[in-house]
């Protein structure tokens, strides 16, 4: 058997599958187990001692973790409780089990590359943070620390609040629904308005936010074609899917943010995957 999962900052997702063939089949039948958690009440080590006593044949765990992830050691996750980092290493001690997990975004592109057939595909997810993934030829960029296309993390503008990673000039402190967040306790906006709700509000602050929003993800996607030129530009996330807008204003937009040739030969598209991160995760068995 087999425990996909998907920790986000807001809930878990898993799947336990049961592989009913000896050969190893990619497709296995989904329906033996599907549920949901919320992540906030289930710390990850104890969320797997709790599943692996329950499914005591499971032999192989994929993760997509929405925090930085280096050789199965959970570095830090921002949003989430981390009470055991080295996961990997002592869930194999304990238990007979391969375990595996990776950085969300970068187990989303893994199954974008996929989906999307493309080799050179960039990931760029909008949610409670701004998350990118690189496949590049055909491989997941990792970096030297794990750390390679942390978009969200870039110099921008300077803001009157900080990033979870320390620094006060983060992108992400514009395109992403924390930052959108901040600036609205700052400006003290009641009422707790949707970006959609915020571009037409007759109350320019409002209406700044938004614009703040959209010129920073521009920037944050001309960034990516300009530094990885891929074939395809996949956006998605919670705040893609509630404002598809926003793929309107990118294809017409980008040429002004990007290397004019790398943002011409790019096609820009929203994920057709309901949960790329977990579908990611089954790719997680084999070599990266
Ligand atoms: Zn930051």
């Amino acid at each position: 058997m087999k425990l996909y999962m998907d920790v986000g900052a807001t809930t878990i997702r898993c799947e336990v599958h049961r592989d009913n063939s000896i050969v190893h089949e990619k497709i296995v039948d989904e329906s033996f187990f599907h549920e949901s958690f919320v992540s906030r009440e289930h710390e990850l080590y104890a969320l797997l001692i709790t599943l692996l006593k329950r499914y005591p044949d499971i032999r192989f765990i994929g993760i997509a973790y929405a925090g930085f992830i280096h050789h199965g050691r959970i570095i830090s996750a921002p949003n989430m409780e981390v009470k055991v980092h080295d996961i990997k290493q002592k869930i194999e001690q304990e238990f007979d089990v391969r375990m595996e997990i990776e950085n969300d975004v970068n187990c989303a592109v893994l199954a974008e590359a996929d989906d999307q057939a493309s080799s050179d595909i960039v990931a760029l997810y909008v949610g409670t943070g701004l998350g990118c993934g690189v496949v590049s030829d055909g491989r997941l960029l990792h970096g030297h620390a794990s750390l390679a296309a942390e978009i969200g993390h870039i110099p921008y503008k300077r803001t009157p609040f900080h990033c979870g990673c320390g620094k006060d000039n983060c992108i992400e402190l514009y395109a992403s629904g924390s930052g959108m967040q901040k600036w609205k306790q700052y400006h003290d906006i009641k009422g707790q308005p949707d970006l959609l709700q915020l571009r037409q509000s007759d109350n320019h602050i409002e209406r700044d936010i938004a614009k703040m929003f959209e010129e920073a993800l521009l920037s944050a996607a001309g960034t990516v074609l300009t530094l990885f030129n891929p074939e395809k530009l996949v956006l998605g996330g919670g705040i893609i899917s509630a404002n598809p807008y926003l793929l309107e204003i990118l294809r017409e937009q980008i040429r002004a943010y990007a290397l004019p040739e790398a943002a011409k030969s790019v096609s820009i598209v929203q994920t057709r995957l309901k949960d790329a991160p977990l579908e990611g995760a089954k790719y997680l068995e084999e070599d990266l």
